[in-house]
């Protein structure tokens, strides 16, 4: 019988150490304003001291404009650059969902994208966040100003040049003439990077990541003739590979050969598809082998790794892996419900809370 890598997880212990971090589960902010409140005014106080001892299942608290800027290329996985990035709260500050719209579109297209999105969202308030020159900050205002009329626009800023700029109408902090800010110097950013969470320099690095790499597939493509020959019970191969993975062993190009074969058949696709997650390094597996194995090939992994992307809450990286798969197998399953769970806005955890599903069906069909 096989485990599930995640449950599988907790019994290969170092590995679950090194590679076992996942994003956390929310992120929650304080409805406060630019001041950070005090401390003992925050609801969800009592859970400080497990934020400070790294738990990832305890959700994130952002206190300030620093934690909530610190947070933001974390969410997205890149720095951001030109663009604007609202976050969607709910009542009580729980982040529902996130956008990044470049600040080179009217300010109207931006304004109604939030108004919609709020709307899906059902979010509460939401925080606006300018990344560019500090010509932008025009924009950025007139977008808050514009969203402000359907969702309350709890705090906008804009970050330009190495400060940050508050955008609050009638606000008298200090940051209204820009106070210094280095997003890599927060609190979250260092509590993000214990986690495993990742924030790559720009977009496109992120982008890179679900991109082919042509010597790399000129290996696996040269192992594909040997890799054939071998006969062995697939989903035991599948389980070996995987857990291989799991102990942050890269596969050789044999082995990535292999596992582009084995993928290729369905049961086996599906198998993996039931032991991916939201874990590190099924992402690393997943990207890994959507950039190594040959064009013909990348279907499964690239859905794979579009999978893995969404569950952790990274949709810029799962849209990038999902175009790849699609270039090969436009209907494939995987990619569909990926791309459709996107275009939802609802949190993977909230659409489907366990993954794998439970198999209900066959324990009312066989009483043993
Ligand atoms: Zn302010």
């Amino acid at each position: 019988m096989h485990g599930h890598g995640r449950r599988d997880g907790p019994r290969i212990g170092s590995a679950r150490l090194r590679n076992g971090t996942r994003r956390p589960r929310a992120a929650q902010v304080t409805p406060g304003g630019c001041r950070a409140r005090h401390r003992s005014a925050w609801p969800g106080r009592h859970r400080e001291r497990s934020t400070r001892m790294l738990d990832a299942s305890v959700p994130l608290l952002l206190r300030s404009p620093e934690d909530i800027l610190g947070k933001i290329p974390y969410l997205l996985g890149f720095h951001p650059s030109d663009s604007i990035v609202t976050l969607y709260l709910g009542p009580q500050g729980q982040l529902r969902t996130f956008s990044n719209t470049s600040l080179g579109m009217p300010v109207h297209v931006i304004a109604d994208e939030i108004r919609d999105i709020a709307t899906r969202a059902s979010a509460e308030m939401v925080v606006i966040v300018g990344y560019g020159p500090l010509t932008a900050s025009t924009t950025v205002t007139a977008v808050a100003d514009a969203a402000g009329r359907h969702v309350r626009a709890f705090y906008t800023c804009l970050l330009s040049g190495g400060y940050r700029y508050c955008l609050r109408s009638g606000c008298s902090c200090a940051a209204v003439t820009g106070v210094a800010f280095d997003p890599n110097a927060t609190a979250v950013a260092a509590h993000a990077t214990v986690l495993g969470e990742v924030a790559l320099p720009s977009r496109d690095a992120l982008l890179a990541l679900a991109d082919a790499d042509p010597v790399a597939q000129a290996g696996v493509q040269a192992a594909l003739p040997q890799a054939r020959g071998i006969q062995r019970p697939e989903l035991v191969e599948l389980d070996e590979l995987i857990g291989q993975a799991m102990l942050d062993q890269r596969l050789t190009d044999g082995e990535a050969a292999r596992m582009a074969l084995l993928l290729r058949r369905v049961p086996v696709r599906d198998a993996a598809w039931q032991r991916t997650d939201q874990e590190m390094w099924q992402r690393n597996l997943w990207l890994d082998l959507t950039r190594r194995v040959p064009d013909q090939y990348v279907a499964a992994p690239a859905a794979l790794a579009a999978w893995c992307a969404w569950r952790r809450g990274e949709p810029t990286l799962a849209l990038a892996a999902a175009r790849r798969a699609a270039a090969v197998d436009p209907t494939g399953t995987i990619i569909q419900v990926v791309v459709a769970a996107i275009r939802s806005r609802r949190k993977p955890t909230d659409l489907i809370p366990v993954w794998p599903l439970p198999l209900a069906g066959r324990a009312a069909a066989d009483p043993s």
